[in-house]
């Protein structure tokens, strides 16, 4: 009688902060879940070159694949795995999926392209980073230049000393490195121009708008510029239109991904995708006249 006067005290002043937190119990134990009955799928989004109008790599990004929910996005469980640990299972299984694919992809004589994963923070601070990535690469017979790494700002802002260390052992694998999200943190190119990175990709906040904002089209025109000038490759992030694909092309902006081009497919559907050699149509070189 007293527990349950005590229960119904407790649940008359935070039954807010109660349901929130069993909420993220439960997510928490469904995403172990999710790891033993294997529910993780990873999905391939094309990197074209604007140059040439071909697909020159991937970015792996993780769905789940929920009995009842159906196919989950990142966001809505990434955060939560990051925060208890989780990601890094499921970072190794998704760069072991990847290993997998490009793999299969070699052995049955696909050209393959680079593979990007994602990663992070937390997966560096646990240590066995990489380590886990040699054996990846080990196990299934793959070269380092099958598989990249983007990493965010964030990632090396909290601690520059020690990322600068980590980076650079990472990148001794052989590995490219890409900057994610550029323009989202307080970083600037100069200052990051210290870590070991071949990419840049400017986040697609900025390219939403590129064609009707004349700020963000300065900060993209000027991020180009700036990365062109340090020896960074730059990938724009979230292109959904032409007049966006033209606005990068006059600015000699390398490589674009978004939905303009496609959006992160099945495995099977981005292998076709190389296969017939699906290219960005070539229309408009961006030598007419500016719209901006
Ligand atoms: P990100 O690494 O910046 O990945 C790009 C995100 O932009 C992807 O969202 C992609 O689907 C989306 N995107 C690409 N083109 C367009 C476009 O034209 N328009 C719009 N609106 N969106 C576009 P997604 O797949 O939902 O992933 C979200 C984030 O989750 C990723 O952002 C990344 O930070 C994280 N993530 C995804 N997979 C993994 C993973 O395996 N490991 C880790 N640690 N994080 C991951
Ligand atoms: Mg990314
Ligand atoms: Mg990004
Ligand atoms: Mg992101």
């Amino acid at each position: 009688k007293n527990a349950k006067a005590a229960g119904e005290r407790y649940a008359y002043y935070a039954p807010a902060m109660n349901a929130a937190h069993s909420v993220r119990l439960e997510l928490e134990n469904e995403l172990r879940h999710a790891l033993e009955a294997r529910q993780f799928e990873v999905f391939y989004q094309p990197k074209v070159d604007l140059g040439s109008g071909r697909i020159v790599s991937a970015e792996a990004l993780v769905r789940w694949r929920h009995p009842q929910r159906g196919l989950v996005a990142p966001a809505a469980f990434i955060p939560l795995a990051e925060e208890v640990g989780l990601i890094v299972p499921i970072g190794a299984l998704v760069l072991d999926a990847v290993c997998v694919q490009q793999a299969e992809w070699i052995a049955r004589q696909l050209e393959v392209v680079p593979v990007a994963v994602n990663l992070s923070a937390v997966q560096f601070k646990q240590g066995k980073l990489l380590q886990t990535i040699r054996d990846a690469l080990e196990r299934h017979g793959l070269e380092p230049q099958h598989i990249s790494f983007e990493l965010t700002e964030s990632m090396v802002m909290g601690n520059p000393e020690e990322a600068a260390y980590n980076l650079k052992a990472l990148k001794a694998l052989g590995v490219q490195l890409a900057l994610d999200d550029f323009g989202t943190g307080y970083s600037s190119l100069a200052y990051l121009q210290r870590f070991p990175f071949d990419y840049v990709k400017i986040d697609r906040s900025f390219i939403a708008n590129v064609t009707s904002n004349p700020g963000d089209a300065a900060i993209v025109t000027a991020v180009i510029a700036m990365a062109h000038s340090l020896r960074l490759r730059v990938v724009a992030e979230g292109v959904e239109t032409e007049g966006q694909l033209q606005f990068l092309r006059k600015r000699r902006c390398d490589e674009m991904q978004g939905y303009f081009f496609s959006p992160a497919v099945p495995a099977a559907a981005f292998e076709a995708m190389l296969r017939e050699g699906t290219q960005l149509r070539a229309a408009g070189s961006g030598e007419e006249g500016d719209t901006l």
